[in-house]
Parts: structure tokens; sequence; C-alpha cells
């Protein structure tokens, strides 16, 4: 027999390969789920009544969506305010008490939120704790009965481990490496003005920004010029003197960025300047994967070009890595944009545009495998800090009928609860 490592291997072969995604694979599978309880009907209940000796039964049924309780909210720094109504309305909306910790690197929303939110909300339902790592640690010693917590994987996996020691359910919503694939068939000026748009908006430091560009040689000759222009254009000659460019949160991130522009070789900007946390919008190229601007989520608005020489190779590269927030695709052709939709995984997708899927409440936000777990925004957010309780209500009547399925099991009583069983309907599908 395989050992587990090997099964693994070879159901993750089988995933990759996507082998499970066609509807008629899915189909088939659950065809021969039937089958496996019609062909073994007897084999199958013999074994039921030598381990348990008992049925089952169900009825009219509902789900009651209610509160969890109490909701811990936990903030980051690069969209302070949105970061924290959002997920605020919703666990206001669903009935909750909230405690809030804003994040103590954007410390003047800080300061405002503890001032000004707390005079429009009953107090007796809402709370604020101040502070960073140290005083967040002594927040999650306390039970919670949900914890939604926006910010870095690292962060997130503290979280994770605190809220299972109470078995708290948790929503993270993590960053990561977002891919934007660019295939030769695009018109480079339409992919830069799109592309710098989302990779500089808010000096970078967007969670659901393209991290790296995905593209050949060629499409990288046609890419930087125009690239260039649409830079020049948005921030002017100087990007340091534009009213449309702002500045990188702070020293400790400013640091981390001006060493990740050692990274392959400057193609345009580059430059900065750390008496204002100034960094020019910058293209990287010759980027090595191995480089710790291909290693780490960048938040900050520098672009590495990465060559890949065809659209496998680019899907290989992407599914080589962690899963990301975001994906974006760029092509003219849209069976491209759908293979790279297709053959990949993510927490969110958009083709030929930047973030804009998160623009929309008729979507879920949310991240898959480390860029996060759980998803709100709209609707979402009513559902996600709802519990979601199954319920299943009876009156005291048809006793006769229901006694069908008390002991003793006699043959009749059990073709009756056969057919009960196979009923079709949306009050009763069991006795
Ligand atoms: P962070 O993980 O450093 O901090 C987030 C929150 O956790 C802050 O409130 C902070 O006080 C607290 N915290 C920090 N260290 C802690 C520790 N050791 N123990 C307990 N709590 C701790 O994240 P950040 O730097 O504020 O934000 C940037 C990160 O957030 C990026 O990775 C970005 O991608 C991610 N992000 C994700 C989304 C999303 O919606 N998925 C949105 C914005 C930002």
């Amino acid at each position: 027999m395989d050992s587990v490592g090997d099964t693994l291997q070879r159901l993750r072969e089988t995933f990759s390969a996507g082998r499970t995604r066609p509807a008629e694979f899915r189909a088939t599978q659950l065809e021969g789920l039937g089958r496996f309880l019609r062909d073994n009907k007897q084999l199958l209940q013999e074994a039921l009544a030598r381990d348990l000796r008992k049925g089952t039964q169900l009825d009219r049924a509902f789900i009651r969506k209610e509160p969890f309780g109490l909701v811990l909210i936990i903030v980051p720094w690069n969209y302070p305010l949105n970061l924290t109504l959002v997920p605020l309305v919703g666990a206001l909306a669903a009935g909750n008490c909230v405690v809030l910790k804003p994040s103590e690197i954007s410390k003047n929303m800080e300061q405002v939120l503890a001032e000004v939110l707390p005079r429009y909300l009953d107090q007796s339902c809402f709370a604020m704790v101040l502070g960073g790592p140290e005083e967040t640690g002594q927040l999650l010693e306390h039970r919670f009965d949900y914890i939604f917590f926006t910010g870095s994987p690292r962060v997130g996996r503290i979280v994770m481990t605190a809220a299972a020691k109470h078995l708290t359910p948790v929503t993270l919503e993590l960053g990561g490496k977002n891919p934007c694939y660019v295939d030769d068939n695009c018109d480079p000026e339409t992919v830069a003005n799109r592309v710098a748009f989302f990779r500089y908006f808010n000096t970078g430091q967007t969670c659901v920004a393209p991290d790296y560009v995905l593209c050949s040689p060629e499409m990288q000759e046609r890419l930087l010029p125009a690239l260039q222009s649409t830079i020049a254009r948005f921030f002017g000659e100087d990007p340091r003197s534009s009213p449309n460019l702002g500045r990188i949160i702070n020293d400790k991130h400013f640091q981390r960025l001006q060493g990740l522009l050692g990274c392959g070789r400057v193609a345009i900007g580059g430059q900065s300047d750390q008496s204002d946390r100034y960094i020019a919008p910058t293209v990287l190229v010759d980027v090595q994967e191995t480089e710790p601007v291909m290693q780490e989520e960048i938040f900050g608005p520098i672009l590495p070009i990465v060559n890949v020489r065809s659209l496998d190779e680019a899907i290989d590269f992407i599914n080589r890595r962690e899963k990301p927030l975001a994906l974006y695709a760029f092509s003219k052709s849209s069976e491209v944009v759908k293979q790279v939709l297709a053959r990949t995984s993510s927490g969110g997708f958009c083709g030929n545009d930047g973030f804009m899927h998160v623009s929309l409440a008729s979507l879920p936000f949310g991240g898959v495998g480390a860029s996060g777990m759980g998803r709100y925004h709209g609707k979402f957010s009513f559902d996600t800090f709802s519990h979601h309780r199954a319920c299943l209500l009876r009156s005291q009547g048809m006793e006769k009928v229901y006694s069908i399925r008390y002991p003793p099991y006699t043959p009749r009583n059990l073709r009756m609860l056969l057919v009960a069983m196979e009923t079709r309907s949306c009050s009763c599908t069991l006795l």
C-alpha cells in the first residue's frame, strides 16, 4: 500500500492536472456514490446495524442567522478607515458586540478613531483597545466568539494560534504576492495605464495591488516605454513633487523597500529620499525568482518584471507559489484570460484590469490558502459575522405517523420509512 505521503502526492497531482474540475467528472463521481449506496444497500444496512443499531429522521428545516456574540476586529495601517468600517458594519449589522483594535502604525487615524468613533455608537456594545503587538497579544489571550483579522500572514498565524486555544472561528484577510500576467496579445499603452494605476495607488501599499508582472521579453520591450510615459503622465517628470503620489508609512518600511531597489536592474525610477520617505514609482527588470523582491510582498511603489516564455510557464510560475489574494491577466484574447483563471487559484481575479473586483459589494472579498480564509463585503459581511444555526421545528401532532420510526423495527415500518425517505418535499424529506 502507498505511504500516506505517496497518497497525498497522488491526489495533489490529480488536482493539479485539473481532473476534478470538469462538471462531467464531478457528476460521474456523485453518480458513483449513488451506485455505491444502491449496490451495497444490504451490506451497508448490516454494517450500520452492527455498529449503531439506529435510524435517522429529519423534518422541516430552516437556517437562523444569529450573531456570534463578542467579536474582535484587528485592523492594519494601509487603509485604516476602510478596513475598520467595512468589517465593523458587518459585525454590528449581524447583531454582535465589537472590540476594535486599530493599527498603532497609522497613529493619526488611531487617535481620531479613539476620540470620535465611540461618540457615534452605543457604548454598551462597542469598545476600542489601543496598542501594538504586545497589547494585541494580551487581548488575544481572552476568549472571543469571532475574530476578524486583516494584516500580514505572519501575524495571521499568531492570531489563529491564539484563537485555536478557545476554538474561536476566524476570518483572516492576509496579503501576499499578486501576479499579473501580460500576454503578447495586448495593447502596451492600455496595460501600462492599468497596471501602473493599480500598482502605484496608495504608493503601492495595497494588499491587492499587482505585485509583479509576468511577460515575455518581447512584451517587456514594448511595455517599458509605455510604463515610462504613463508614470510621467500620472506623476510628472519629478514624481517627488507630485501631489498625486503618497509616501511610505514609516522608516522601517522605507528601509525595507530601499533594500528591494537593489534587486535586478532599475529600468524606471529607483530614486528615494529617506527624509520624507519618498520612493519613486519604479520598474525593475532582470529580476531573479530567488531575489528578495520576489520572495516577499512588496507593499510599495516597485514593480518587478519577470520574463516567461509562454502562458504555460507563467501558469507554472504562479502555481509553484502560495495562492495569492488577487490575480490579474491581461490579453485581448478572452481564451487566454479564461485559461489563466481556470488553471490557477487565488482569492479574487480580474481580467484586463486591476483590483476592480474588490469594489463590487456583490462579490465576496477574501483570500485562499496563504492569502487568508473567509470572505466579506456586502451581504457576505453579514453572513461572516453570523452563525448559521440549523433549526428543526416540529409540532406534537402526527405521533401515529412518526411512531413508525420507533423500535421494534418491523419490515412494514422499514418499508414505510424508506418510502418517506425517498419523498422529495421541502417540508419533509425524512420522517
Ligand atoms: P500586521 O500584520 O503587521 O498588523 C496588523 C494588526 O496586527 C495591527 O493592528 C497590529 O497592531 C497587530 N499586530 C502586529 N503584530 C502583532 C503581533 N505580534 N501579535 C498580535 N498582533 C499584532 O499588518 P500591517 O503591517 O498593519 O498591514 C500590512 C499587511 O496587511 C500586508 O501583508 C497586507 O497585504 C495585509 N493587508 C491585507 C488586507 C486584506 O484585506 N486581505 C488589507 C490590507 C492589508
